[in-house]
């Protein structure tokens, strides 16, 4: 027998009795609710968080029935008042999606109601389901926004945030690519996902002692869940987070997933892997006293949100505005959401690296180009630096003076459609050669006198990240009189007792040619340089050698 490795790895676990019916499987998700109400406290809503429900909800009571009904929660129409949970819909529409809420459905949909039978299964499913857990209440987008208003559609979205939020659980047809699929697939003929039992015959030389076993598969959880086609899904990454509580149907029965704990109907170990689960959003109380816990949290947001498909790149800045809003909610006013960023350590935030060159879509304006909103592609953000530790020094180098930023809705969490920042900076020039094929970029040593940085970044070794290839068109822009590309710092490290190695982080940034203003840049990717405390000159740095910017 050779070596284990990743591939053959397995989990032994004691075996427990697997429940087969559907049924019995439904009313297991009332006990992992109750088990996850009662006895979680990082899954409980903070008390700052004012229950409401959602504009529009599906009443679907009465067992039975053949129609669901459409309520609207803010008018008296209805007959009787609302009470209880409500369940929502995660899934994917595909191209099929029979029955939508329009302006001229809604008064039929509030009135004789909506055929269960004209829904595709996913939407029948959860019907289905929720009367079985005796939920009254389910919402479903395509359902309760009306599809053809882009004013309700706007406001809709605004309230994305409360509608997952205060959920009692969320549905997630995770296996699907659209809505025909159903939550209770047929298991394909051989699934990988059941528990082989094993026995192992009783030998007094082994620790273990006589037991059964069931024979798993290691990578169980990331195989049935995060790479499930629901969660490659840019838009279903802020109905994850937000909701306190989802439950993954796929082809090994329901998954369940909150803050705390996974359980499957197996009471298998779902503890190995990666997972959205350290970020599904009622951490907001720990967050509130910690900037660092936000800091960070807010960092592996961006990096698992931007690792997801959307199929409109220009969604990018809307379809994670959710999880913002929430989070804006509990940090208060003193920390304000400003394009996929926050204003308390702003120059910080800004040090975001592109990890795929040149995804953003030409011709469209999604945001300014300092924030990675604006990128297509994996984005990255060093957790360490991020955090804005004590041996990170801020504020010498780069200072930001104002900002605005212009969306459609006026709230800062709209579609942006300008936005600026005005700062006063470093600039240093970047030298750029073709040389053969390849680019070879430098930081132009003459004019680094006064900036306090000269010895080191001469000596120190360069890290260039372009948020896009360079091209021929740059670099000739920057070979003409008074170059057009600059390194501009924002921070350093400081030595530690144990390390006498130390960084410098940059923006590189291009002049906008603007007619009349020379003034405007853009961010054009980042630079970091890596020395020691021995080539460092610890010169300060002045104000009056810095310049007034825009950077756009
Ligand atoms: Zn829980």
């Amino acid at each position: 027998m050779g070596p284990l490795n990743e591939e053959v790895l397995i989990t032994l676990l004691p075996e427990t009795l697997v429940p087969s019916t559907a049924t019995s499987k439904l009313q297991h998700l009332n006990t992992w609710v109750q088990d996850c109400i009662s006895s979680h406290p990082t899954c409980r809503p903070p008390a700052s968080l004012r229950f409401r429900y959602p504009t529009r909800l599906l009443c679907v009571n009465q067992p039975g029935d053949t129609h669901i009904h459409l309520i609207e929660t803010t008018t008296t129409t209805t007959t009787t008042p609302i009470s209880g949970p409500y369940n929502v819909l995660s899934y994917r529409w595909g191209a099929f999606q029979p029955v939508k809420l329009l302006k001229l459905t809604r008064p039929t949909f509030l009135t004789t109601g909506i055929p269960i039978s004209s829904l595709p299964q996913t939407l029948m499913d959860a019907i289905t389901t929720t009367r079985a857990m005796s939920i009254s209440f389910l919402w479903i987008d395509a359902l309760c926004i009306i599809q053809d208003s882009p004013a309700d559609w706007a406001s809709e979205a605004r309230t994305m945030a409360d509608v997952y939020g205060h959920a009692h659980l969320s549905l997630a047809a995770s296996h699907n690519i659209d809505s025909t699929g159903g939550l209770f697939p047929k298991r394909s003929g051989s699934s990988r996902g059941q528990p082989i039992p094993i026995r192992f015959p009783t030998n007094p030389e082994w620790a273990l002692p006589h037991h059964d076993f069931q024979l798993v598969e290691h990578n169980f959880w990331n195989n049935r869940v995060e790479d499930a086609p629901l969660n490659t899904r840019g838009w279903v990454v802020q109905e994850r987070i937000l909701a306190p509580r989802t439950v993954h149907f796929g082809f090994d029965g329901p998954l369940f997933e909150c803050r705390e704990t996974r359980l499957s109907l197996t009471r298998l170990d779902l503890s190995i892997g990666q997972s959205a689960r350290r970020l599904i959003l009622p951490v907001r109380a720990r967050l509130e006293r910690r900037p660092r816990a936000f800091a960070k949290y807010w960092a592996a947001v961006v990096q698992y949100y931007t690792g997801r498909d959307l199929s409109f790149g220009s969604d990018r800045p809307v379809a994670i505005a959710g999880i913002a809003r929430a989070l804006q909610a509990v940090a208060g006013k003193k920390m304000e959401y400003m394009a996929g960023m926050w204003s308390r350590g702003l120059l910080r935030w800004l040090l975001w690296e592109a990890a795929e060159r040149g995804g953003g879509e030409a011709g469209r304006y999604r945001a300014p180009s300092w924030s990675w909103l604006a990128v297509g592609g994996r984005v990255f953000y060093d957790t360490d630096l991020i955090q804005g530790f004590r041996y990170l020094k801020t504020g010498a180098h780069a200072k930001v003076v104002k900002w605005r930023l212009v969306t459609g809705d006026g709230t800062e969490f709209g579609a942006m459609t300008a936005g600026y920042l005005q700062l006063r900076v470093v600039l240093i020039p970047v030298d750029i050669e073709k040389d053969g094929t390849v680019f070879d970029a430098r930081l132009g040593g003459e004019s680094l006198s006064g900036t306090g940085l000269g010895r080191w970044i001469l000596e120190g070794h360069l890290s260039w990240s372009w948020d896009a290839e360079l091209d021929e068109a740059m670099v000739r822009r920057n070979n003409q009189q008074g170059g057009s590309i600059f390194a501009m710092p924002i921070m350093e490290t400081a030595p530690t007792k144990s390390s006498e190695d130390v960084c410098l982080y940059a923006l590189l940034i291009e002049r906008v040619n603007l007619r009349g203003q020379n003034d405007v840049y853009r961010r054009v990717g980042i630079l970091t340089v890596f020395g020691t405390t021995r080539e460092a000159k610890a010169d300060e740095v002045l104000d009056r050698d810095k310049t007034a910017i825009r950077l756009i």
